[in-house]
């Protein structure tokens, strides 16, 4: 038991340090064998990295969609598969079985509207903030600016405290701002499907047929820029 013990807190150190080296904003560890249909069964760890979105380009969201962000998204995702494929490579060097599934280039699938695994579940698992009324991952630090992949792993990770509530309050802005009238507005509590705080189908047919975005890129992100957590994130950038 002891060994089992140090076993787990000598790769949960070297892990971390690792992240922090490879520049990952974000980062914990959770338990997922609770969560069914897991895309590599074995593999019950789930390490959730994040990247916060170029603050400048999520300033110019308060005026409205545009390519610069469609194009930073993209980029973002880049970043997070050669995260996960870095995190993964060290986790199989260190004699555990490790994999990822690459971001999808749409949030929303449209024929399922729904992503293959839902990462926010493993973020918010592993304490790195919670699900706002815009149905998207909550961090303090960088608010709704931030994309996440999930590394899955078996890896005897030491989990983070989860988030099971939610720190929107009585905040309404992103309902209040939503084009498509897509946010319900209720406060999200652990286990909470997302379809109950936001029209899933709605945002995405909105969005499809936006100008800039004939593809259905998935997001418009105004309720990203309008969230007071992510200005938080842009005070600090020195931009507001
Ligand atoms: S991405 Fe745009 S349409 Fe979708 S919920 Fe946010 S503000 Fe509404
Ligand atoms: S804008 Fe307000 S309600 Fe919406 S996610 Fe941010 S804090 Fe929550």
């Amino acid at each position: 038991m002891k060994d089992q013990e140090n076993n787990s807190a000598w790769i949960t150190e070297k892990l971390d340090s690792y992240i922090v080296g490879i520049g990952a904003a974000i980062s914990g560890y959770c338990d997922l064998s609770g969560i069914p249909d897991l895309p590599f069964p074995g593999l019950k760890t789930g390490i959730s990295l994040g990247i916060n979105l170029n603050p400048e380009i999520v300033l110019s969201l308060k005026k409205g969609p545009g390519e610069d962000y469609v194009r930073e998204y993209g980029k973002v995702n880049t970043r997070l598969s050669e995260l996960a494929e870095k995190v993964s490579g060290f986790l199989i060097e260190n004699g555990y079985n490790a994999n990822y599934i690459a971001p999808t280039k749409k949030v929303i699938d449209p024929e399922k509207i729904s992503a293959e695994f839902p990462h926010k579940t493993a973020a918010t698992s592993a304490g790195l903030g919670w699900i706002g009324k815009n149905a998207l991952l909550v961090t303090k630090k960088y608010g709704s600016a931030v994309r996440i992949i999930t590394v899955f792993t078996d890896a005897p990770l030491i989990s983070g405290e989860p988030v099971i509530k939610s720190y929107c309050g009585s905040c309404s802005l992103c309902g209040d701002i939503c084009p498509a009238g897509a946010v319900s507005g209720i406060n999200w509590s652990r286990g909470m499907p997302g379809e109950k705080l936001l029209n899933i189908r709605g945002c995405f047919e909105y969005n499809r047929k936006r100008d800039n975005d004939p593809d259905g890129f998935g997001i418009c992100g105004v309720c990203i820029a309008v969230c007071p957590w992510t200005d938080k994130y842009l005070k600090r950038e020195g931009l507001l």
